[in-house]
């Protein structure tokens, strides 16, 4: 048996395009124009690139786009200063601050200060706390994007066993949360598990987020499940070149699964959607406006 590949590029760009649609539509029906602030501190090569297809992708769905470049020295009043005026400003709906900052610093601390209704990658705990217990929150675009391909692969999730391999704040977490609230009975894994194979293996929806090239093989995965892999790992091959792998050994695992994400192509793409769809939510909530159905 060969798995289903869940072509997350492909989805992604349904979800642009509904977003661009929504966008057309808050314009001329309400006059608002959803606005992202993407704030890039120091010199991180990945970081910038993401920063960089981030305005290109808000511009592309008609979005209002302001790039906020701070200094490697940058302190953490002047960081600060930067989330209070973009909290102040009636056309930014979205602030993202591009993790990791520099060492000096308190990450922690810039994300509390992020007004919580503009809080797009839905780290601020009022909306953690909100997701958790049911009501409207941002909900961080990775975690959402695997939501989004899972209800679209497998309808009613309702009753699936769930495992999630890795317990961070930005991932693992409110991916296991968003599955509680499918009705899934969800599993947490991570580093401390006793027999990690035997717990993969029990999994009908099995969400790796490690960090570990191919860590999860193919025998760790029961036979028709569906396989989400978060994981962006950079490894060497001989040639001297690099390519990109996720957490599960792909070719093993895509001759026992139901369903699978690629690396690339799989959950990545969607994490972009998923911040787009998140800032014309923000922009909808601040304005009163009734959201669109985004997914
Ligand atoms: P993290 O390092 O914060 O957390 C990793 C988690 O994996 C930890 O909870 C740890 O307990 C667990 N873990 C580590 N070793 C383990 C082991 N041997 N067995 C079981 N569990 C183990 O990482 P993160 O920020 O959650 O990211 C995870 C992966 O997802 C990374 O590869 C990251 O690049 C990728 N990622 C992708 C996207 C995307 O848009 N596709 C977004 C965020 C993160």
């Amino acid at each position: 048996m060969s798995a289903n590949i869940i072509d997350g590029k492909e989805f992604a760009l349904k979800v642009r395009t509904r977003v661009a649609e929504q966008v057309t539509i808050l314009k001329a029906d309400h006059g608002l124009t959803p606005g992202l602030a993407v704030v890039l501190a120091g010199d991180d090569p990945a970081s910038h690139v993401y920063v960089r297809n981030k305005n290109k992708s808000t511009l592309a769905a008609g979005m209002k786009s302001e790039e906020i470049r701070l200094a490697d020295t940058v302190s953490q009043e002047e960081v600060l200063a930067v989330v209070e005026r973009l909290n102040a400003d009636p056309s930014i709906h979205g602030i993202l601050v591009q993790l990791p900052l520099p060492s000096q610093v308190d990450e922690t601390a810039v994300i509390d200060a992020i007004d919580p209704a503009k809080d797009v990658d839905g780290f601020h705990v009022v909306n953690t706390g909100r997701q958790a217990v049911g009501l409207d929150a941002m909900v961080p675009c990775t975690p959402l994007g695997c939501i989004m391909m899972l209800k679209d692969q497998l309808g009613d999730l309702s009753g699936l066993n769930a495992v999630v391999v890795g317990r961070s704040n930005i991932v693992g977490k409110p991916m296991a949360s968003l599955l509680l609230g499918e009705n899934c009975t969800v599993t947490i894994s991570h580093s401390r598990t006793k027999d990690l194979p035997a717990v993969c293996r029990s999994a009908d929806i099995l969400v790796a987020a490690v960090g570990r090239s191919e860590m999860i093989k193919g025998d760790w995965v029961k036979p028709g499940a569906t396989v989400i892999d978060v994981g962006i790992n950079r490894i060497e091959l001989d040639t001297g070149k690099t390519r990109l792998v996720g957490d599960v050994c792909f070719s093993e695992a895509v001759e026992v699964a139901g369903a699978i994400t690629p690396v690339p192509g799989g959950v990545g793409p969607m994490t972009i959607a998923c911040l787009l769809a998140n800032t014309v939510t923000a922009a909808c909530r601040i304005a009163g406006v009734s959201e669109p159905e985004i997914g």
